[in-house]
């Protein structure tokens, strides 16, 4: 898969008053990119596209510079305690994906050129926490790999917290991009984590985005770099024949880290879930998705803000998570496995 190029891209006005503001507005100009002006990134109008679907396509490869104002970071709990701005909003098209609601009419990419002012607030949080370590998660609202290579965001916050004693970063990926960040001052602060899943799951819901085997290929590459490296298997879906499936998953992941130094490799574990909205939205952007979301099939499990979501009843539940830690034992036995949910 080829790096995203976005086909239009907004700049605030004030963007332009950063370095990187101003840096990638001369790399659209040269690449051609229909560059427009808009007053504010959380108010981008005029988007083109006939019907709402067709200005969502576009919206999802539209890209908006501008700055952070707001700097107080969301919570980012169970993997870290902060999520760290960058980028909000993703190119890809995965149907189970949870921006689908969180982004709700803004599904158009962002990304912030005020990094001192972000780095600036990250040392704060950091202070405040001293002598606990303080992990930030930087792909909380966007797969901040998939659009890096562009404005190398993702790699001065690696190199930014390199230099902290304190300060630790994570993300996860489904893009095998990450050529630029193999030589960044990491100091082994930074875990690299990416996405995997069965082959049903990646080929009916993950459009979009890079290959099994880029992902692989790129974790290697990320490994021999000296990164902590992690898998995400999300969302872990009971489809026809899944348990084949995920076994299969393991195998090749086990097969083709083979030589790889895995020292330390951790997996998460995220059954699939959905809102009552996220499926609504779902259904009218994705309208042929086979993703399976029957009310009457899952648990009802309460959630914040009074939208609970729906997960697998406990006996399928816990029997996905027994049969996957098994996959993980016999394949990775050194492995970590930080949480199921
Ligand atoms: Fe969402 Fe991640 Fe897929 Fe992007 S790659 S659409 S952030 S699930």
């Amino acid at each position: 898969m080829k790096p995203f190029v976005p086909q239009l891209v907004y700049i605030e006005p004030q963007a332009l008053q950063y370095e990187l503001g101003q840096e990638l507005k001369d790399k659209f100009e040269k690449m051609g990119v229909e560059i427009r002006e808009t007053t504010s990134h959380n108010q981008v109008r005029g988007i083109p596209g006939d019907t709402e679907l067709q200005q969502y396509r576009t919206a999802k490869s539209t890209l908006v510079v501008g700055v952070r104002r707001t700097l107080k970071f969301d919570s980012s709990k169970p993997s870290a305690e902060y999520a760290i701005p960058l980028a909000t909003g993703c190119m890809g098209h995965c149907h189970y994906c949870y921006l689908q609601t969180t982004l709700g009419s803004k599904p158009y990419i962002r990304t912030y050129v005020n990094l001192d002012e972000i780095f600036a607030q990250a040392s704060k949080y950091m202070e405040e926490r001293l002598p606990e370590i303080t992990r930030f998660e930087a792909a909380c609202t966007s797969d901040i790999v998939g659009i890096d290579h562009l404005t190398h965001s993702l790699k001065k916050a690696i190199e930014f917290i390199g230099e902290t004693e304190y300060g630790r970063l994570r993300f996860v990926t489904k893009y095998h991009h990450v050529d630029h960040l193999l030589d960044a001052a990491h100091n082994g602060k930074t875990h690299f984590r990416f996405s995997v899943n069965s082959r049903y799951v990646i080929k009916n819901f993950e459009p979009g985005t890079s290959s099994f085997e880029e992902r692989l290929e790129a974790a290697r590459k990320v490994a021999a770099a000296g990164y902590p490296l992690g898998f995400i298997v999300a969302p872990i879906y009971r489809h026809d024949g899944w348990k084949e499936g995920y076994e299969e998953l393991f195998q090749r992941l086990s097969d083709s880290l083979k030589g790889v130094d895995t020292a330390g490799l951790t997996f998460e574990l995220i059954q699939h879930r959905f809102t009552k909205p996220a499926k609504k939205v779902i259904m009218k952007r994705y309208p042929k998705t086979k993703l399976e979301m029957d009310e009457e099939k899952r648990k009802y499990k309460w959630g914040r803000y009074g939208i609970g979501k729906y997960v697998y009843p406990s006996s399928e539940a816990e029997e996905l998570e027994r049969v996957i830690r098994g996959y993980i034992k016999e394949s990775f036995p050194r492995a970590e496995v930080q949480y199921f949910t």
